[in-house]
């Protein structure tokens, strides 16, 4: 028996190369090791967006991306989180064995009452309930994190051991599987690649719009001409070269050092990489566009295989706590 994965992330739409050195490799990789369950967390989303107008846009472009990446339907269940409605169930129940002081120390909780004042929901507070009822709804043993959310896991941790020592043993604990998630920086080489900052490369973008934003990335602030001796240590450029052709890095950064190559030149390079790693990505997802009901019934189709483990795990909740 392998295994079984959870992870779920936002539905951003159109994924960026941050994400895809970040998450989703990884998700690709894990698939014939693990029994994975990925998730587009739809209902997550709304403690933070006010418009949901796009929402149904994005899980499509998210899901297309996703398909496209590798992700494999009849290996992994890819399926949008509110389309199994036992998860809202689950975090009800929860919730009523959650102390209050433990979700009211989350930092991320604390984070977006600055950051969004105008709307402290009590979906905001209760997240880290919804999260923990999205993992053991699947009875998952292993959540792939960064270091960053350990804290969270470990919450959910806590939450789902309290319901245990309550009502029994109805949950594995989650384990995180801690992954080095590259911190890859977007076009301004100063805050990660976000969709929302601007500064992001999408991974459906043609080869011709990739050269172009490529070549509005912000590089060494040194070389302002070019006979400028560079530093690609500093350069995010160089970086970016670090993922998609590190078998000329060393070559590039000696040519930057002594002003044998000019930024346009190494964006040029860089570019043209990128557009070499995706190019069959890019060809599979056009494929997949041109079938959309073909996605609609992935998600149906995963949703269905999900929605059976949930109706397991609430009926067997239930019966525990004595509802049944
Ligand atoms: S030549 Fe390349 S590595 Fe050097 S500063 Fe310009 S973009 Fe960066």
């Amino acid at each position: 028996m392998k295994k079984r994965v959870f992870s779920g992330a936002r539905p951003t739409g159109r994924q960026h190369l941050g994400n895809y050195l970040g998450a989703i490799q990884n998700y690709v990789n894990l698939q014939d090791e693990y029994d994975c369950i990925y998730c587009i967390v739809d209902i997550h989303a709304l403690t933070t967006l006010e418009d949901t107008s796009s929402l149904k846009k994005n899980i499509y472009e998210m899901m297309l991306d996703w398909l496209a990446a590798g992700l494999d339907p009849r290996k992994s269940i890819l399926f949008v989180q509110s389309h199994v409605p036992e998860v809202t169930e689950l975090h009800t129940l929860l919730s009523m064995v959650t102390p209050l002081s433990w979700l009211l120390r989350v930092p991320t909780f604390k984070e977006k009452v600055k950051l969004q004042p105008q709307n402290v929901n009590y979906g905001l507070v209760g997240y880290p309930v919804l999260m923990t009822a999205d993992i053991v709804l699947y009875k998952a043993e292993v959540v792939p994190v960064g270091e960053d959310q350990l804290p969270h896991l470990e919450l959910a941790r806590e939450i789902s051991r309290r319901f245990n020592n309550l009502f029994g043993d109805a949950f594995p604990e989650p384990q995180a599987k801690l992954t080095t998630f590259p911190l890859v920086l977007g076009l301004d080489g100063k805050e990660k690649m976000s969709k929302q900052l601007g500064n992001d490369i999408e991974l459906a973008l043609s080869e011709e719009e990739t050269v172009a934003r490529v070549m509005e990335a912000v590089t060494d602030p040194a070389r302002r001409y070019r006979n400028d001796l560079g530093h690609p240590e500093i350069c995010n450029v160089f970086r970016l070269h670090g993922y998609f052709s590190p078998f000329q890095q060393d070559d590039l950064a000696e040519r930057c050092r002594t002003a044998q190559i000019g930024c346009v030149e190494c964006k040029e390079i860089l570019a043209q990489e990128i557009n070499t790693t995706l190019r069959s990505f890019r060809e599979r997802r056009a494929t997949l566009a041109g079938k959309p009901q073909y996605i609609t019934d992935v998600l149906a189709e995963a949703a269905s295989r999900a929605r059976a483990i949930a109706r397991e795990t609430i009926r067997e909740v239930k019966q525990r706590i004595g509802l049944i």
